[in-house]
This record gives structure tokens, C-alpha cells and sequence, in this order.
């Protein structure tokens, strides 16, 4: 049987060759490659040699080569690409490919090889990136309590069971709690207020249940315009008091007891695994470490935003007095009241902006920066295959001529797309026994078609989405290093989004603007005055909002980072943690946790202050620019540097080579008109 994706492709970069596969070669091609890779693990494992880092941790880091390679490739096209067969084909493989994960992580044969060649680690002469990745594989066994007896092995598997079972239940109650409230609107008066298209979602919306009029519901797509827009006040207050009731009511679908139980498990999880807290055990693996820096850093942010905050909600405050007669601003009126605020204060329309931004000369634009800061060029080229008409393909070469990596970019949306933006690999760079394998990176957006008589123009926030996505493929495109794992963006999670948000930060700078913010019709180039119109919007309520993301992450760490025991009263806890960032009127009856899935259901448990931590790195980052100049080349062959190492040191310390000190919050502040 000839099956294309488990040959070699003999093609050009050895790029995937799309046209040749068909549906029904991935299912068979996903089998034989796990037995490949299966096979490969034996053979590790059987090796009657003592145990070396050759023999064992990369031949563990080569293994599976194949597989990789198949579902890259699957995996991408599910979401860029798909169809019935390709996501059924998904949920057959799904279980295939954890069980076999399982079977690796659980394989203490394995295990107690790894460990032979870590306890020598030392007097083994390994790189840093060696001993980078014998710690990683490590720690991969040991954070699964393989260095447990069985006693508490067994506890360990039990604890993980009822978590996975609690964690369903809670997303189950949320999604319940969302989906059995309705408030129904009869009267188009009471819509005052919405945009066009909030009324017309919401029509739709009653329609497909057979209601008669407009429905509004607990969904971000519907509650998010209707407390922005709607000026029924009453109705917002319902609206609000609704959604701050969620799987906090007197039913079968309250998580009070499933985030005790939750929170409990998780810190015996931690005990056995030898860590003082939950939180410990998350940042041991994370740029921040522990949690005091944690917790140190949201305080510290937490004192400096909160005076701006405070003053933002006076302004508010006499603001809505002065329009509506308003005497006590409560919750439900913030979003209403900000947006009227805003438009008062910037006025200005994605319409005005358009024009300047023809998606061509912005991906140039991106280009360009790139080619400024690093001599990186970037060539379109027509001979490798495409999973879509629609995808460009470009060659990346570096500045002494060499091929760096293959570019994919994927910007319209269509049926087998799903919405978003995001960057992806169909190979990761690796150079493992002089064998050089160059990455194929992808970036797929859902920007605006061109039509007949207009190219695709993009809002100012496609525009930072576009150079966002691109930050990341740098990251994956510029990789010097030795092994895949360690490679590009297979960083710690509170370090990854540094290279996108860093690359951001050009679409505000005039240098950088010239190249490419020209008008689609005139050429002429942005006017200055309305780009700082944008970023001064940008940072509209920045103090409001940087409190209550600092208010999530210390709620986050104090269910986290401390040895609770019992937690008796949940709501009392959480109005406790809460009372140091409140800037509205206590609301009897209200409660966040009871649905806060981030960390209770998602994977941001000890890590919800990651948002803010990457935004400090990035500011903090292109402060240096800013001092230096913004295409300094010193300063950036340094970026360059931390972008090439991708995983292989410790981020703290690659941060401080490259910024010549630990990263501060001054310049975010800065940027974000939170300092005096
Ligand atoms: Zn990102």
C-alpha cells in the first residue's frame, strides 16, 4: 500500500506535498506511525548498553519523527482546511495519540533510564542546551509522579481522575448556567442603543429558538454589545446580575462545591509531588518561578494602576451624573458609560483608518521590519504545493544568503477555517548530527476579501493581529538550535507571547509606519495625528482595566498559592480576595469563581498573571528600541539573539542578556498612561 504522508516527499524544501493526500490515507498513515514511534521507544528502552544522553534522552528526543510530521500537517489542516471527514477523522485519532502519550509518560522502564543519565549529569561535559533538555524529559517523568512509590503513585492517579471528572463538571455547569437564561425583549424600544448588527444577532438568535422579538442571552457575542450599547439601565442590571449568578444558584448545576473540591485536590496533588503549594508546582515551569514573584509583581502593579483607576471612575462617574442624572455608577453601567465616554473623547472610525491599511503593503510592511532589524528577506515563491488557492508561500533567507525557513500565509476566511488568528509549523527546526532541518511555519488569519473594485483593507486591529501572528512565526523562523523540543516558540508559557507583542509595537512608530501605511488610492502616508488618536483610545480606562485583570490573577493565586485546607464560605473568600481591587459598589449575590473556566476548567490555573506579565516584557523590550532606535542594529542582532534560542535557557536569563537587567514595569506603565 503506498500511502504519500509516510514517504519521503522528494520535494522542494521538503515541503508536505498537500495535493496528494487523500482523507483516507491519514487514519492508516496515524496507526503505522505509532507503531513506528512505539517501536522506537522499545528500542530504547531494550538497549542492553548502560543508559548515555545519546542513547537514551535524544533518542527519546528523534522518536516519533514520523508521527510528528503526520500530525503537524493533520492538525493544521483541521483547523485551517477541514470537513466532516477530516474531523471525524479527529475525534478516531484523538484517543490513539493520548493513549500512546500515556503509554510513553507512564513507561517507568523509560523512566529509570532517564533518570541514570540525570543523576550523572554533572560529569557528563553535556551543552547547556543538552542539560536543557535531560532537565526537560526529567521533569517530564517526575512532575507525573514517577518518582513515587506506588502507594502514592496510585493516590497521584486517583487525584488526576476525579480532577479531570471535576473540571468537566464545572465547564458542564457553566455552559448550563449560560445556555438556561433568556431574556426575552418584545418591545424594540428597550434595544435603544445597539448597534445594527447586536439587533440583528439578536433577532436571529430568537428565531432559531421560535421566539417572537429578540432574545439576549449570557454569550459573549450577545451580553458584551447589549451592556456596551443597550441604555435600558434596568435591563443591563439583570443582564449583569444573570451572568454573576452562573452556577451560583440554588440548582444542580452549582460549582461552589466543585471548586472547593478542586482547589483541595490540587494542593494534595502538589504535597505528593513534593511542592509547598499548587503554584509552586505550575511556576517551577514558568518564567516567574515562584509565587512571591507572582504575587509581588500583581501588587506592585495593583499600587500604581489603582490611583488611575480610581480617577477614571470619578470621570465616569460625572460623566454618566451630567447625561442620565446617574447618582451611584454601578457595575452594569461601566461598559455603557465608557463607550459613550469614548466616543465623546476619540472620534474616529475604523473607516477613516482602512484605506492606508491594504493588506499587500502591511504583510510588506511586517517584511520589512524584519528585514531592517535582521537582514532577513523574504522571496514569494510558486513551486511547492498548497493546501488552498488562497495561500501565499515565501522563502526566507538570512542575511549571509541562507535558507532560514519556509513562510505559509493563509489570510482569508472561508467554510473549513475556523475563525481567529494564529501561527502555526508544519516542521520545527532541528539540527541534530549535522542533519539541518529548516521549519515550515505558517501564519492563517480571517482578514476581509478583496472584491472586484477593492483590495482587502484591514482595521487598525487586523493590523496588529497580522503583526502579532508574525512575531510568533519569527520566533519559529530564526531558531539556532540543536533540538526540536527546545526550538522557537517552544518556550515556557509566560514568555511566548513576548516576540508577538513585541512586534506590535511597530504599528504605532512613524519609521516604521512609512513603509507601509500608504493610502490604497493616493500613497500618501498616515497622517500622524490619527495614529496617536489610536493610541490614545488604546489606552482609554487602561487603569480600570489593568485592575481588574490584576483582581482575576490574585484571585487566581490566593485559591493557588496558599495551603487551604477548607475553604468554608466561598463567597466570603472570594469578596475577601476581591476587596483590595474593588472599584464599584459591593453587589450582594454576585460571584466569579463559580464560573471563572480559565482556571478551573482551562489550563491558567497559577497563570492567569501571564497576560500582564508578557505585556511588561514587551514594553519593557521595545523600551530599548525606543532608547536606541527603533531599527537599532546592536539592539536588535541582541533581540535576534533571544529569538534564536528559543527554549534552550532559561528565559529570565535570556531576557537579561539581552536587556542588560531584569525586565520593570515602568515602561509599561508608561505606555500605558499609568505613571505620573
Ligand atoms: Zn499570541
Amino acid at each position: 500500500m503506498n500511502n504519500p504522508l509516510l514517504e519521503k516527499f522528494n520535494t522542494p524544501f521538503d515541503s508536505a506535498p498537500f495535493s496528494k493526500f487523500k482523507n483516507e490515507d491519514y487514519k492508516p498513515a496515524f496507526e503505522e506511525a505509532i507503531k513506528i514511534a512505539k517501536n522506537e521507544i522499545d528500542t530504547i528502552v531494550n538497549n542492553p548498553e548502560s543508559p548515555t544522553f545519546e542513547n537514551t534522552i535524544e533518542a527519546m528526543e528523534l522518536s516519533g519523527e514520523l508521527l510528528g510530521r503526520i500530525s503537524s500537517i493533520f492538525f493544521n489542516l483541521n483547523s485551517a482546511e477541514t470537513n466532516d471527514d477530516i474531523q471525524k477523522i479527529a475525534q478516531e485519532v484523538s484517543p490513539l495519540l493520548s493513549d500512546f502519550g500515556n503509554d510513553v509518560r507512564l513507561n517507568q522502564q523509560l523512566f529509570e533510564r532517564i533518570k541514570v543519565v540525570y543523576n550523572q549529569k554533572d560529569s557528563l561535559n553535556l551543552t547547556e542546551e543538552q542539560a536543557y533538555l535531560l532537565e526537560k524529559k526529567y521533569k517530564g517523568f517526575s512532575r507525573n509522579g514517577a518518582n513515587l512509590n506506588d502507594e502514592d503513585k496510585n493516590k497521584l492517579r486517583e487525584i488526576d481522575k476525579q480532577l479531570s471528572l471535576l473540571s468537566l463538571q464545572f465547564g458542564q455547569n457553566v455552559l448550563a448556567e449560560t445556555n438556561n437564561f433568556e431574556l426575552v425583549i418584545t418591545d424594540e424600544k428597550d434595544l435603544d442603543g445597539l448597534p445594527h448588527y447586536a439587533k440583528e444577532q439578536a433577532k436571529a438568535d430568537a428565531e432559531q429558538k421560535n421566539i417572537d422579538g429578540w432574545l439576549i442571552t449570557l454569550q459573549a457575542p450577545s451580553f458584551i454589545p447589549f451592556m456596551q450599547y443597550a441604555k435600558n439601565r434596568t435591563l443591563r442590571e439583570k443582564l449583569f446580575r444573570a451572568n454573576g449568578t452562573k452556577a451560583f444558584q440554588e440548582n444542580e448545576f452549582n460549582n461552589e462545591e466543585n471548586v472547593k473540591q478542586i482547589v483541595k485536590l490540587r494542593h494534595e496533588r502538589a504535597k505528593i509531588l513534593g511542592y509547598t503549594t499548587h503554584a509552586n508546582y505550575v511556576l517551577e515551569e514558568r518564567m516567574a518561578k515562584s509565587p512571591k514573584t507572582v504575587i509581588d509583581f500583581l501588587n506592585d502593579l495593583l499600587i500604581k494602576a489603582k490611583p488611575f483607576a480610581e480617577k477614571e471612575i470619578e470621570e465616569l462617574s460625572a460623566f454618566a451624573k451630567e447625561l442620565d442624572g446617574i447618582d451611584k455608577l454601578q457595575r452594569w453601567d461601566h461598559g455603557y458609560y465608557a463607550e459613550l465616554l469614548k466616543q465623546k473623547k476619540f472620534s474616529f472610525s475604523d473607516e477613516e483608518l482602512k484605506p492606508y491599511f491594504q493588506l499587500e503593503n502591511v504583510t510588506q510592511g511586517a517584511f520589512d521590519v524584519a528585514t531592517k532589524l535582521y537582514g532577513i528577506t523574504f522571496k514569494e515563491i510558486n513551486n511547492i504545493d498548497k493546501y488552498n488557492e488562497d495561500v501565499t508561500t515565501y522563502e526566507v533567507i538570512d542575511k549571509d544568503g541562507n535558507f532560514l525557513s519556509l513562510l505559509y500565509a493563509d489570510f482569508f476566511p472561508r467554510a473549513g477555517k475556523r475563525p481567529g488568528a494564529w501561527m502555526t509549523s508544519f516542521r520545527e527546526a532541528s539540527n541534530v548530527n549535522g542533519n539541518n532541518k529548516r521549519p515550515h511555519i505558517s501564519i492563517v488569519c480571517n482578514f476581509t476579501k478583496p472584491t472586484q473594485d477593492t483590495p482587502s483593507l484591514l482595521t487598525f486591529q487586523e493590523v496588529t493581529t497580522l503583526f502579532h501572528e508574525f512575531g510568533h512565526a519569527l520566533h519559529g523562523m530564526l531558531p539556532n538550535t540543536t533540538y526540536e523540543s527546545l526550538a522557537g516558540t517552544n518556550v515556557y508559557w509566560d514568555f511566548v507571547e513576548l516576540p508577538s507583542q513585541f512586534y506590535e509595537n511597530f504599528c504605532y512608530e512613524p519609521e516604521a509606519l512609512k513603509l507601509f501605511a500608504k493610502h490604497y488610492k493616493t500613497n500618501e502616508i498616515i497622517p500622524q495625528d490619527l495614529i496617536e488618536k489610536v493610541k490614545a483610545s488604546s489606552t482609554f480606562m487602561e487603569g480600570y482595566q489593568t485592575v481588574r485583570q490584576l483582581s482575576f490573577g490574585l484571585l487566581d493565586m490566593a485559591y493557588h498559592a496558599n495551603d487551604l485546607k477548607t475553604i468554608d464560605n466561598l463567597q466570603k473568600f472570594e469578596k475577601e480576595t476581591f476587596k483590595q481591587t474593588e472599584l464599584y459598589p459591593e453587589i450582594e449575590n454576585n460571584m466569579m469563581s463559580t464560573s471563572f473556566s480559565h482556571i478551573f476548567q482551562g489550563g491558567y490555573s497559577s497563570g492567569y498573571y501571564s497576560y500582564k506579565w508578557a505585556e511588561v516584557l514587551d514594553a519593557d523590550a521595545f523600551a530599548l528600541f525606543k532608547e536606541t532606535g527603533i531599527f537599532n542594529p546592536v539592539t536588535a542582532q541582541k533581540f535576534y539573539k533571544l529569538l534564536s534560542s528559543g527554549g534552550t535557557v532559561e528565559p529570565m536569563k535570556l531576557y537579561e542578556e539581552f536587556r542588560g537587567q531584569k525586565p520593570n514595569a515602568d515602561a509599561l506603565l508608561k505606555r500605558a498612561g499609568l505613571s505620573v
